[in-house]
């Protein structure tokens, strides 16, 4: 392990000395300031690991010292000590206010700094390691839950996250009677391009297809993987009619699209569905509506948009 470095602030000489000899017999590598201003610059340009700080000093006195070192963000986490002749606990009271970590009264015994300097220096190292594994486990928790909201093959939102979705959005149109749409893609015989190329093609080919669809979406839309080759996209404040215009968007861009890995184009059927409706009494009904949209879509030659009537809010009730 590499040496500690201690930085001994200290405007008496032989005072200096002393502590010094002290430190270098024990084995740590000791830088000397003798004065607050000297003692700032020493701790930017050499980091040390711990400061054994004086209080009556020349110019700025040691707390002025601690207070600019604790203000600084790269010298605030070094453990000060403060050096101090006076006694009085209200001396060591303002050293620990104003951010110093221990205090040690003047003159100190040989055993009794290395104890003192040895467990600030333990106490910084547990908190690293302590800030280290927090940091650790903060990026853990947000890749669960992004693993837990996500398609792994797309990217975009998963089923369950749709659903949490949904029922916001759900809720929020009723309480407020403010519009909200669902469009439902399906992709054209999808079967046939995992049969004619490979599934691992095909999986590419719902990548893209993923892609195309959050592509054309606005920033408050809400596209999800809902199954298989089954998308989901939730339009916030929009009426039907609008989801419409958003989905015929879609629907040329993924017919127009040129897939690289097969011949010829690749279509989908879709089903628009919507709120306001007072037949709509939950999202599992929103849901069924859009879907049965989607049938007549595939019923009437695929590759178009049907949206959702009447008669399918029969079908579903
Ligand atoms: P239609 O036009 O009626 O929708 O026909 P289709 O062939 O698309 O519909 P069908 O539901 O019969 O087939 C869907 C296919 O999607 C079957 C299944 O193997 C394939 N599929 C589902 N999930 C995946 C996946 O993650 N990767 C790949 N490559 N294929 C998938
Ligand atoms: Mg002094
Ligand atoms: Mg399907
Ligand atoms: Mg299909």
């Amino acid at each position: 392990m590499a040496k500690a470095k201690v930085l001994l602030v200290e405007d008496d000489p032989v005072q200096a000395n002393v502590t010094k000899k002290i430190l270098q017999a024990t084995g740590y590598d000791v830088l000397w300031s003798q004065d607050g201003i000297n003692a700032i610059k020493t701790v930017k340009m050499m980091k040390p690991d711990i400061i054994l700080l004086d209080v009556i000093l020349p110019g700025l006195d040691g707390y002025e010292v601690c207070r600019w070192l604790k203000l600084d963000e790269n010298a605030r986490g070094i453990p000060v000590i403060m050096l101090t002749i006076k006694k009085e606990l209200s001396d060591k009271i303002s050293g620990l206010q104003i951010g110093a970590d221990d205090y040690l009264p003047k003159p100190y015994d040989e055993l009794e700094l290395n104890a003192r300097i040895y467990a600030s220096l333990r106490t910084k190292a547990l908190q690293d390691e302590l800030r280290m594994k927090n940091k650790q486990l903060e990026e853990l928790l947000g890749k669960v839950e992004y693993m837990a909201i996500t398609d792994a093959l797309t990217g975009l939102y998963n089923r369950r996250r749709f659903h949490d979705v949904l029922s916001k959005e759900f809720e929020r149109s009723k309480r407020y009677a403010n519009p909200v749409s669902l469009i439902m893609l399906d992709i054209d015989h999808f079967k046939k391009v995992n049969d004619s190329y490979g599934h691992q093609t095909g999986d590419t080919v719902l990548r893209e297809v993923g892609n195309i669809i959050t592509a054309s979406i606005r920033e408050i839309d809400t596209a999800s993987r809902f199954g298989g080759e089954e998308f989901m996209v939730i339009l916030p404040s929009t009426e039907k009619e609008n989801a419409k215009v958003g989905a015929e968007r879609m629907r040329t861009a993924i017919a127009q699209h040129i897939f690289p890995e097969i011949e010829g184009p690749i279509t989908v059927s879709i089903g628009v569905a919507g709120l306001p409706d007072p037949g709509l009494a939950n999202e599992d009904r929103l849901v069924r509506c859009a879907d049965y949209a989607l049938y007549r879509a595939k019923q009437n030659g695929r590759n178009r948009i049907e949206i959702s009537t009447g008669r399918d809010l029969e079908r579903v009730s």
